[in-house]
């Protein structure tokens, strides 16, 4: 028998990124040093895109990109309601309404023919999430987009690594969000990269994220160390041109981003073969629905998450999750719905039925053990465990 819990997910740290957190002790420059900026620069040259700026989350990232592209008040943005609900709420933080849509069965974002018949004279932009990182339709809603000269913000942080269409995600809006939260494909502990090849929305970011000080005006606070820059440098960190926030990403942080995105290709490879184990022993099960991967995309595996079939209500997708729970198999229930929470009902009086797709999806999902450790004895047993609680619940149903 295996030891313990076999966690739902779990973070992939090796000593290249205890070796550069040292550095980072040793130099003894906490923020505002060169570490982000190499985070940065790895971000941006994989995802292809021109700037990066790196923020303390993705939910901050988010909400920045809002700000920058002017998006307020009176503002319609069209969204999804199956996702975690970050991507939403960055939508209240600046007072613009999130509208949503319905799901597509397949890969869990939204249908485009949902988001066309959506676009009203207020809808300033489409905010698109890689539901589980499946990128389908990113090239579609950049189409729309264009089409009604509309801005599309990629909430891509399950997508890291994950390409379609040849084309990286993240890249595909006039920003992408991606977030480094320890259950992410890499992890910075709390993080987050704003991407863009905007140089004004990537400006306004950082000093946003700065407090609203000058971009490339002495970042550093003035110290007895260094008199010579102190007077120029003491003017320019109290100088505030805009309301800012405190957004910034340590150099802590960001020295576990450098290691982790130095890793990245073999951390994309072992969890793209963890989920190859999944989908071998459970292809043939009848009561499962397994992830749908396009033929133009490439995924770097979020999460994996099954579906049961039709059928299944979710108190007895539930009880499947309090029993894996109770062999020791971490289970989860990503994502119910958006606009099902209680805030969001009580605030636009949604009700069950108002996105029938995405509430039937969410259901019947189901998350299994999944990361670059899962090893092929965990996957074994997962779904050996999986198997028997599904006949055993099966039988109880009738
Ligand atoms: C993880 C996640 C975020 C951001 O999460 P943080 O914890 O703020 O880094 C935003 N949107 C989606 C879809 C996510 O999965």
């Amino acid at each position: 028998m295996l030891d313990g819990e076999i966690p739902l997910s779990a973070p992939d740290l090796s000593e290249l990124e205890c070796g550069l957190v040292q550095e980072v002790l040793r130099s003894g420059r906490l923020s505002n040093g060169p570490m982000i900026e190499r985070f940065e620069r790895l971000v941006s040259a994989h995802t292809g895109v021109r700037h990066a700026v790196g923020v303390s989350s993705g939910t901050a990232g988010l909400h920045l990109v809002l700000l920058a592209m002017g998006i307020g008040p009176g503002d319609e943005v069209i969204t999804t309601p199956f996702s975690f609900i970050a991507s939403s709420n960055a939508i209240l933080y600046v007072g613009a309404r999130p509208v949503f849509v319905d799901i597509e069965p397949k890969s869990l974002n939204m249908d485009p023919g949902y988001v066309e018949r959506a676009i009203t004279p207020k809808t300033k932009a489409i905010l698109a999430v890689e539901a589980f990182g499946n990128p389908s339709h990113m090239d579609r809603y950049a189409a729309i987009a264009q089409r009604h000269e509309l801005l599309l913000i990629e909430d891509s942080c399950e997508a890291l690594g994950t390409t379609h269409c040849g084309r990286a995600c993240g890249a595909f809006g006039r920003a992408g969000v991606f977030g480094f939260y320890p259950n992410k494909q890499i992890t910075t502990g709390e993080g987050g990269m704003i991407v863009t090849d905007d140089t004004r929305l990537a400006d306004l970011c950082r000093s946003m994220r700065n407090q609203g000080r000058a971009v490339g005006m002495p970042t550093v606070k003035p110290t007895a160390e260094s008199p010579a820059t102190s007077r120029a440098a003491l003017g320019a960190w109290l100088h505030h041109e805009r309301l800012g926030y405190n957004y910034r990403m340590s150099e802590i942080a960001a020295a576990i981003g450098v290691g982790q995105m130095r890793r990245l290709a073999d951390i994309i490879e072992r969890r793209q073969a963890v989920a190859q184990m999944y989908i071998d022993r459970l292809l043939d099960h009848d009561q499962i629905i397994l992830p749908t991967i396009a033929p133009d995309s490439t995924m770097s595996w979020f999460v994996f998450v099954v579906r049961l079939v039709t059928g299944w209500t979710g108190e007895e997708r539930n009880r499947i999750i309090a029993e894996l729970r109770a062999h020791q198999i971490g289970a989860g229930d990503y994502f119910p719905c958006i606009h099902l929470q209680p805030f969001y009902r009580a605030r636009f009086g949604y009700h069950p039925g108002d996105f029938p797709i995405a509430e039937s999806v969410s259901q019947r999902t189901l998350a299994l053990p999944f990361s670059s450790r899962t090893t092929e004895r965990e996957v074994d047993l997962v779904c050996q465990t999986l198997s028997v609680l599904l006949n055993k619940e099966g039988i109880t149903r009738g």
